[in-house]
């Protein structure tokens, strides 16, 4: 937490003009000649705030600019033991104001590669697990020896079918999203809920982007998900490594709105029906009709600026 305090310090034989503090707290102030002490920050409004190193890697999403949102990840030097595998999400509002909106658990797991449609169950490598399972639209997920998942249920416009998501071997991070953002404090508000799906987890970035859009549009959303815990997602292709996160109309001017917050906010590649209206920001789908009931949003990484703290 975030405490107050007035400060006397000794002042020993120095040449200094100045003095800085170092450790659990920070500032610089002048200091004076000929005193054995000196008494900091004598007036009320002159407090002195001190703040615990959190000692957590930190998303701060920043209201930024009209057009542009920008997103920080801090990494502290040290990180205590119990956060650390774990990410704080702070939204900085127009005024300055810092509002911690979660703190999420992630995990490694294999990248995968977009998912590849097949009729029959894929055999090509040797089969570790075959489960029946009841996760969003998955009914069947089958984990191979060389790190790939295929996953077999109903497709919303193809049927029955089975997707083979390869493993690319290399190491990634997922975040399990919390089942919801029900934020409300003075003029911002950053609320999601999630319909029926399991997609629940995603890119540690890809929840920061969306927590700044939420903020940014003042609108509560709806998803469908991200991706599985294992990096799939049926039964979309290209939500693999929850790059990209689904979420249900609003209405036209709304939804507007929200295309434009998400863009601002680093989702640069959006679909929208073929059969919705034209949006700006986003393009809408040539064929078939897998869009129109809901928006797809996929996240750029590199709009994450990444800082090492001292
Ligand atoms: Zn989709
Ligand atoms: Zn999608």
């Amino acid at each position: 937490k975030n405490t107050f305090l007035f400060v006397r310090a000794k002042i020993k034989e120095t040449t200094a003009i100045t003095v800085t503090f170092k450790s659990f707290f920070a500032g610089q102030f002048s200091a004076v000649d000929n005193l054995n002490h000196y008494d900091f920050l004598t007036q009320e409004k002159e407090r002195f705030e001190i703040k615990a190193i959190l000692g957590i890697i930190t998303y701060h999403i920043y209201w930024n600019t009209e057009t542009e949102g920008k997103i920080e990840k801090h990494i502290p030097k040290r990180i205590s033991n119990e956060n650390i595998d774990k990410y704080k999400y702070i939204y900085h509002d127009k005024e300055g104001n810092e509002h911690k909106i979660c703190t999420v658990e992630w995990h490694k797991t294999k990248e995968k590669q977009n998912g590849i449609i097949y009729s029959n169950k894929p055999t090509h490598s040797k089969i570790t697990k075959d489960n029946n399972v009841i996760e969003g639209d998955t009914r069947r997920r089958v984990k191979y020896e060389n790190g790939d998942i295929a996953e077999y249920g109903r497709h919303p416009t193809k049927g029955n079918i089975w997707r083979l998501y390869k493993s690319t071997g290399k190491e990634i991070e997922l975040i399990r999203m919390p089942d919801q953002l029900d934020y409300r404090k003075n003029n911002i508000k950053i609320q999601y809920t999630f319909s029926q799906t399991q997609r629940r987890y995603t890119g540690p970035n890809v929840l920061a982007g969306f927590i700044g859009a939420l903020a940014d549009c003042n609108l509560k959303l709806v998803t469908t998900g991200s991706c599985f815990r294992d990096a799939s997602c049926f039964p979309s292709s290209e939500h693999v490594n929850g790059k990209s996160i689904d979420t249900l109309y609003l209405d036209n001017v709304d939804e507007q709105k929200f295309i434009d917050s998400m863009h601002k906010f680093g989702f640069n590649k959006q679909i929208t029906g073929a059969h919705k209206k034209k949006f700006n920001n986003a393009i809408p789908e040539k064929i078939g009709s897998l869009h129109d009931t809901h928006l797809h949003s996929e996240f750029k990484d590199s709009t994450i600026q990444i800082k090492n703290e001292d």
